[in-house]
């Protein structure tokens, strides 16, 4: 079982005993009250409750939200029709609604297809219900006359129930939103391996660079030298921790810069900074050179060459790209491990 499963099933046991103990003041309050049918069907739904320890135990959860329904809406039901509206038990459909789709979505997530939710027909079924209470009461009178400052605890309970509970739902579907959105867009500007910005991104960036800082701006391309030969003599996964290894470099000397794995071995650096990019690009040369990179025991010789060029406004994005790239080719031609400017 997964973590999200096992925070589910927590969820459950602490939601389903909340709602027990609060059937307990109602089973009370009905007694005391005199409402005998109201008592009975409180005395039932607490039966069910302590029941469903057994059913969120053996992970039967969709059994549970499907029984749970049920039991809510016809203690909803019964209720309304026993004390009357001005106790407020028909607001609880307001609030079971957001609930069966989120059930519906949950459902869905944690693969519980056993029972098919359909929140939409479950909707019209709540929404019956509650017609056909309020409809009874308003022609034919509730079963029971509770006195007003219990009618009225009732109310101020049941509301605060509902409100808290519409509450906590938009609050969680709206921070779930805004998690899946953050991983969604996570996935679409990054590059899983290295963690770096993707080319795609990068581009966006570079494109939005103002004219006026144009002048300042330079851009280089680094390539791995002889990357195909660690792939082959040490192993692809062996290759993938030098391209992370070679990222974390990237980051630490170009701190101030922005940055991006631009392919396969290739990475883009670009910036304003007003450090000179020729000595930047020579000490990221040289911290990569410096000490064989380590893995599995095994000692890696890794070198980079690059290409580095100032950007000239009036031209387009690819166009400093391609000065660079051609810059780099220069530096695989005339030996590698080496920064050639212009
Ligand atoms: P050069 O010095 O001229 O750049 O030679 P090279 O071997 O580095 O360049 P080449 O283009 O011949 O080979 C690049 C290799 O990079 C081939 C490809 O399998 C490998 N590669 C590309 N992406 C990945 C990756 O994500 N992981 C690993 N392990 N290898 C990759
Ligand atoms: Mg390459
Ligand atoms: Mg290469």
């Amino acid at each position: 079982m997964d973590k999200f499963a096992k925070n589910m099933k927590k969820l459950a046991f602490i939601v389903n005993n909340m709602i027990a103990l609060y059937v307990v003041v109602f089973t009370i309050i009905f007694r005391y009250t005199s409402a005998t049918y109201m008592f009975y069907v409180s005395l039932g739904a607490l039966a069910y409750y302590l029941l469903a320890n057994i059913l969120i135990a053996k992970n039967k959860l969709s059994v549970y939200v499907a029984s749970l329904y049920f039991v809510i809406t016809m203690f909803m039901f019964a209720a309304a029709i026993c004390v009357g509206l001005d106790a407020g038990f028909q607001m609880y459909c307001l609030s079971m609604i957001p609930l069966l789709f989120y059930f519906d979505y949950l459902g869905e997530k944690l693969n519980l297809s056993r029972i098919k939710s359909n929140p939409i027909l479950f909707s019209i079924l709540i929404a019956v219900t509650y017609f056909g209470c309020t409809s009874y009461v308003h022609v034919s009178g509730a079963i029971y006359e509770i006195p007003t400052n219990i009618s009225v605890f009732l109310l101020v309970s049941n509301s605060l129930w509902v409100l808290m509970l519409l509450v906590f739902y938009s609050s969680f579907m709206v921070k779930l939103i805004r998690n899946s959105e953050k991983k969604l867009l996570d996935q679409a500007i990054m590059d899983e391996l290295t963690k770096l910005y993707n080319r795609h991104y990068m581009l966006e960036q570079l494109e939005k660079i103002d004219e006026g800082d144009i002048h300042k701006q330079w851009v280089a391309i680094l390539d791995i030298d002889n990357f195909k030969k660690v792939n082959d003599v040490y192993g692809h996964n062996a290759g993938d921790a030098v391209l992370v290894e070679v990222a974390n470099i990237i980051r630490r000397v170009c701190a101030d810069c922005h940055f991006a794995r631009w392919g396969g071995e290739e990475f883009l650096v670009s910036s304003t900074t007003d450090k000179n990019y020729v000595e930047l690009m020579e000490m990221l040369r040289s911290e990569v050179c410096k000490d064989p990179f380590v893995f599995d025991g095994q000692e890696i010789m890794v070198s980079i060459t690059v290409g580095v060029c100032k950007c000239t406004s009036g031209e387009r994005v690819d166009k400093w790209i391609q000065s660079a790239d051609s810059l780099l080719y220069e530096g695989k031609n005339t030996g590698k491990n080496k920064v050639v400017s212009r």
